[in-house]
This record gives C-alpha cells, sequence and structure tokens, in this order.
C-alpha cells in the first residue's frame, strides 16, 4: 500500500509543478503582449531579459542618424507617459527623447521627423553604443513603470559605415552601424561601434559641385558666365575649407560638361566619395535686370539651421541681399523646393509618353535633382533607370544621403550684383567657408 501512495504522491507533484509551469508561462506571455518585461536592476543589461521591438526604418542623412521603432502598444495609448532611445556604454548611457504616435503595427516611436536631426554620430566617442528603447508607463496607484526593448532590425537595410567629418586635430573615427548578437544569444539589438581610424582615401567630408560647364555654360550676363563664375568660386572655396581642415573633393575642376546619373556623374559623384556634405555653386537669372539676392535651396523635411545661418553670415560678411523669389521660400534666402501638384502631373505625363511606369513621387520630394538624387531615400531620389534617357542612380535607394544645397549666391543678370560678387568674392567665400565649418563641427 505504502508504494501505491509513493506513486499517487509524485503524481501529484508533478502536476502541480507542471501546473505552475503553465501559470508562469501564460503570465510571462501576457506581460509580453501587454508591453514588455520590467526590467528591475536597469544596470545589468547583459543578464536582463529585454522585450524586442522592430526598427521599421532608419536612415543616415549627412551626420545624423534616424531610427523609427515599432512595439506593441501598451495597456491604452493614454498610459503612455514618456520615451527614450538609450545608448549605453561602458563610458555610460546617451538618452534620446523620443516622439510617439499610434500606428496600425503598434506604436511608432522616433526621434525626430526631420532628416537632419537624430544622434549627431560626430559627437560619439571611441566604444561600443549598445541601443534600448526606454518606454515610461503609468501604472495603478499613480506609480510609473519602466519598460525596456531591445531592437530587432526588420529593414532590408542590413548595416552602415560612417566616418565623422575631420575634425580640428585632423582626426578621423570610423562608425559601423548595425543589429548585433548580444551576450544573451536570444537577444539582437542595434550596436553602433566606433573607433579612431585614418580616413580612407575614397572617403571625403565635402564634395562642391561647381554648376554647369563645358557646353552647358548655364546662365550668362555682362560678359560673364555661370559655368565660369562657379568654377572659380567652387576652387576658392576649396581652398579655404581645406585650410580649416576639411577633405574636400570638386565634382569638376575644368571647364568640362559632367554626365548626370551614371559612374562619376554630377548627382552621384558625393555618394562615390562618402561625402556627408555637398555644396552646389550656382548663379541665378531672370528677365528683369533688377532682381537680385541670394538663394539657398535646402533638403525637404529637414531643420534648416544650416540655411539659416549661411544667409545671415551672408549679409553679415557681404552686400549679399535676400530675393524677391517667392517659389518654395520659407524665410528670406531661404527656400524649400519641392515637386509641387503641377510638376507630378507634368512627370506622370512624360512618364506615360516614353512608355514607362511613373515614378513615386509626392510633395515630398526634393526637386532639384543633385538635392533629391544624393539623398536617397531621405530626400525621394528616384532615378532607377525606368527611363531609359536619363541612366539610373546607383544610390537612389540607399538609407544613407549626402546632406546637399544648391547656393544660388546671386543673378548674373543683374548689373550690380554680379559686380558685387567679383569685388566681394573673397568675403562670399568666407560666409560659406564658416557657416560649413560651424554646421559640421
Ligand atoms: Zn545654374
Amino acid at each position: 500500500m505504502g508504494k501505491k501512495r509513493i506513486i499517487i504522491g509524485i503524481c501529484i507533484s508533478l502536476l502541480i509543478v507542471l501546473l505552475l509551469l503553465v501559470l508562469i508561462w501564460s503570465l510571462n506571455e501576457n506581460y509580453k503582449r501587454i508591453a514588455g518585461i520590467r526590467v528591475v536592476e536597469r544596470h545589468l543589461f547583459e543578464n536582463q531579459r529585454f522585450l524586442t521591438a522592430d526598427i521599421v526604418y532608419y536612415t543616415l542623412y549627412g551626420q545624423y542618424l534616424n531610427v523609427n521603432i515599432v512595439a506593441p502598444s501598451l495597456r491604452n495609448s493614454n498610459s503612455l507617459q514618456s520615451a527614450t532611445l538609450l545608448l549605453l556604454s561602458e563610458q555610460g548611457t546617451i538618452e534620446y527623447p523620443l516622439a510617439f504616435k499610434e500606428s496600425p503595427l503598434g506604436t511608432l516611436f522616433y526621434i525626430s521627423g526631420q532628416i537632419n536631426q537624430g544622434i549627431f554620430l560626430d559627437d560619439l566617442n571611441e566604444g561600443r553604443y549598445e541601443m534600448v528603447l526606454k518606454v515610461e508607463e503609468s501604472a495603478p496607484e499613480n506609480k510609473i513603470e519602466e519598460y525596456y526593448f531591445v531592437l530587432s532590425n526588420q529593414t532590408e537595410y542590413p548595416s552602415l559605415e560612417y566616418y565623422t567629418v575631420t575634425d580640428l586635430e585632423g582626426k578621423n573615427r570610423k562608425i559601423e552601424i548595425g543589429v548585433q548578437k548580444l551576450l544573451n544569444p536570444m537577444n539582437e539589438t542595434m550596436v553602433l561601434e566606433v573607433e579612431q581610424a585614418k580616413l580612407p582615401e575614397d572617403v571625403y567630408d565635402i564634395v562642391i559641385d561647381p554648376g554647369h560647364g563645358g557646353a552647358d555654360v548655364g546662365a550668362s550676363g555682362y560678359g560673364y558666365n555661370e559655368a565660369d563664375l562657379t568654377l572659380q568660386i567652387s576652387l576658392l572655396l576649396r581652398d579655404q575649407l581645406e585650410e580649416k581642415g576639411f577633405k574636400v573633393k570638386l565634382t569638376r575642376e575644368e571647364d568640362i560638361r559632367l554626365d548626370t546619373y551614371g559612374e562619376n556623374g554630377r548627382y552621384v559623384m558625393a555618394n562615390e566619395l562618402n561625402a556627408k556634405f555637398q555644396l552646389s555653386i550656382h548663379l541665378n537669372s531672370s528677365s528683369s535686370s533688377l532682381v537680385e539676392g541670394v538663394e539657398i535651396y535646402s533638403p525637404p523635411n529637414a531643420s534648416l539651421t544650416f540655411s539659416e545661418n549661411l544667409v545671415a553670415t551672408l549679409q553679415e560678411l557681404t552686400d549679399a541681399t535676400t530675393s524677391p523669389n517667392r517659389t518654395g521660400m520659407v524665410l528670406p534666402g531661404v527656400y524649400v523646393r519641392n515637386f509641387t501638384l503641377q510638376d507630378i502631373i507634368d512627370s506622370n505625363e512624360m512618364a506615360q509618353e516614353s512608355g514607362y511606369l511613373p515614378y513615386d513621387i509626392n510633395t515630398s520630394t526634393a526637386y532639384y535633382g543633385i538635392i533629391r538624387e544624393a539623398g536617397g531615400i531621405c530626400t525621394g531620389a528616384y532615378v532607377d533607370g525606368r527611363n531609359k534617357d536619363y541612366g539610373a542612380n546607383a544610390y537612389w535607394d540607399q538609407n544613407k544621403g549626402v546632406e546637399t544645397y544648391l547656393l544660388e549666391l546671386g543673378y548674373i543678370t543683374s548689373s550690380s550684383e554680379i559686380r558685387q560678387i567679383r569685388i566681394q568674392m573673397q568675403s562670399y567665400i568666407e560666409a560659406i567657408a564658416t557657416s560649413t565649418a560651424e554646421y559640421l563641427r
């Protein structure tokens, strides 16, 4: 009889253990479904269990990394208090406050809606940084609960390599950006590995594009043409920027006509040269000799810090005025020229006539080719080769873009302004070089 009792005892014990396991598992699943696993010892990163959120989009534009993350929705949308992106490293934690909104996939978290804001990569010192999403949620009894998520890459973009802009000591750092396995092999997250590195031969800080060239002389007036003057200005600007320690390349150094989209083409060269920043130099023209002033064309969905500062510095150091042109004007002298509805209709008609599928463009797509095509997906690049007359931009669908501005420095059709630009050319160049250095460093 004793034997039977022992067997029954063991069976009951096993049943209880099984029930407990099922209970623990379901609680755990429930927790996961609600939001995340609450981390008590937040600094014991390697030993913690994290819930996973998805990186659904990430871009590197100029010097800025932006990450869009989707995490399962919390108990209700009102309970979400705050969200922060953490870069955990040996030296400590860097925090970026996140904006968030509900989406069909869950809650969408992002650093900035502007392509040239986010994680400023040039600020990162050597080390390994692991990216974690921290969410604070209000709980009953006025408590705040913290949830931590590691990040899995759901994009088609596997990894990125970045070199910081040459600093005042002539040094650079290399940054590898990608999703890596963590110590706990169940987890992976986005990792930034930063190390001192010599700038490779084919990596530049800045590209300057002297507009036009060769048979394409651009605008002309009073014995001058745009192609010559933009080259003269660009060569002097390169000297100034090199004096400030930047590694600079021109799209052309002589009076030649460049290809547009093919290898060594004007719109792809900045990407071929792995540059962070590009200035395309132009002079404007008008049917009226009275029209004068600068127009700085900036990327779409971007902070206008550089453009605003450039306009102010030009006005400080030269007699430059701001243009009366209203098309695309955001602030005096500062312009964002995107496709208009009429431009989109025209583009679609051209596609139909030439027999290719219309491009996917909208009113956030940059109108000027050099700003758009150098910026990849950040600026709506689209020249993928479907139009046989154009060729293809090999970088059109990249999530890495060169921050590009088109500078119309004045009107060649105004005798007084062209005279002023020639007399004050050194000051114009100093204004551009100073604003560039302030922005990049
Ligand atoms: Zn031009």
